[in-house]
């Protein structure tokens, strides 16, 4: 059997080496490291994948979230509504810029962050939400873009799991997260479902204003060189990362697919078992699978994961803190804070490997191990 990952980045990349090196040899070649052809091309065609009207390119997903942030005009204090259940990018951000992050808690089947407790968690400082698609399966953006037009606040999306996923609304029309609220940002670190073989992130916006502006302090705050209007910060995506990217752009929806069946291979060898719940899927979004994450109930998780490791199997825990609970947030006193829904899933969850190179052997193998020690 081929060895078994979290990721396959290896794999994956000798399939398309032809055009990836092909892409990387050309940007060497015209030496516009910075800011080439490369760059504009990927983000064009990135914009018309997704069918936004601009993507900035950045240098990652966690300055995409803080640029995002940046460009909204927030002052010291105001109050940001995030899940706890996240990548602590998403919520480090907030602090940094010396905003409140206020955490809240996740609809326990989907993971993401639940409507009804941003509208509890709403007082006249609430300026921004920044839901997460977690696990590359949408929040329920319908409800919270209600939620936000109703009290006048900002919706930062944090898509860098999702990439790829549609959102489904109850109109019928369908948009790809990360371009439903006000900015979309994403990341592409190589294990994500757009990697790059670096760093790179992206933000995404329909609003011509909000895309000049997070265009300019991605750059220093200038428009026109040596001009500085705002202060910004350097975050650039490189020509190289952005030729490759625009390789792995053409191949992204037979990514997901291929996500897609994987997790339908293991839905199906788990589904006789109720100590294993699977990812639940909700009809408003597709699910694109960065992570295939189950619910134990009843079984030792630590147990479980040393057999697993014992039998080659990886598996990983995404996340065993939630964001409230962790010491960089000790400052806002939220350690007390008790998200009981939130605390349940970190210590139940765990997340089997997903990625575009899986074979029946493989997952026969996995799904047979995961079943042997349940
Ligand atoms: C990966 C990730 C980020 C940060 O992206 P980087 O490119 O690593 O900075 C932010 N939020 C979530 C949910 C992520 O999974």
């Amino acid at each position: 059997m081929r060895p078994l990952y979290m990721v396959d980045t290896h794999s994956q990349y000798h399939k398309i080496k032809h055009q990836v090196d092909k892409a990387v040899l050309d940007v060497m070649e015209s030496t516009a490291f910075i800011n080439g052809k490369a760059v504009k091309d990927f983000s064009d065609h990135l914009a018309g994948y997704l069918n936004v009207k601009h993507v900035i390119p950045c240098a990652n997903g966690t300055d995409a979230l803080q640029i995002a942030l940046m460009a909204l005009g927030l002052q010291p204090g105001d109050e940001v509504i995030t899940p706890s259940f996240t990548y602590i990018a998403t919520t480090e951000v907030i602090a940094l810029l010396r905003l409140t992050p206020v955490f809240v808690e996740v609809d326990p089947e989907t993971f993401c962050i639940d409507p009804a407790a941003i509208e509890k968690a709403i007082t006249p400082r609430t300026k921004a939400i920044v839901p997460v698609h977690l696990y590359g399966q949408a929040a329920d953006m319908e409800s919270i873009l209600k939620i936000a037009e109703k009290h006048q606040l900002f919706v930062i999306e944090d898509n860098a799991q999702a990439i790829g996923c549609d959102f489904h609304f109850s109109d019928g029309s369908s948009r790809k997260t990360g371009t439903i609220g006000h900015v979309g940002c994403t990341s592409f670190y190589p294990s994500k479902n757009l990697g790059a073989f670096g760093d790179g992130g992206a933000m995404c916006t329909n609003d011509d204003l909000l895309a000049e502006k997070l265009r300019m302090i991605a750059n220093h705050g200038q428009k026109e060189r040596y001009y500085h209007e705002v202060v910004g910060c350097n975050s650039r995506l490189d020509s190289i990362q952005a030729a490759i990217l625009d390789v792995k752009l053409a191949h992204l929806d037979a990514y997901c697919q291929a996500r897609q069946a994987v997790a339908a291979y293991y839905d199906n060898a788990f589904s006789g078992t109720e100590k294993i719940r699977t990812p639940f899927k909700e009809a408003y979004s597709d699910h694109v699978y960065h992570q295939y994450t189950i619910i134990l109930e009843g079984v030792d998780r630590d147990a479980f994961k040393a057999g697993l490791d014992k039998k080659g199997v990886p598996s990983m825990i995404y996340y065993p803190v939630p964001a409230h609970k962790q010491k960089m947030f000790e400052q806002f006193g939220v350690d007390a804070l008790e998200l009981p829904l939130t605390t349940y899933l970190t210590e139940r969850v765990i997340s089997l490997p997903v990625h575009t190179e899986m074979d029946e052997e493989q997952l026969e193998f996995i799904a047979d191990a995961v079943l042997s020690l349940i």
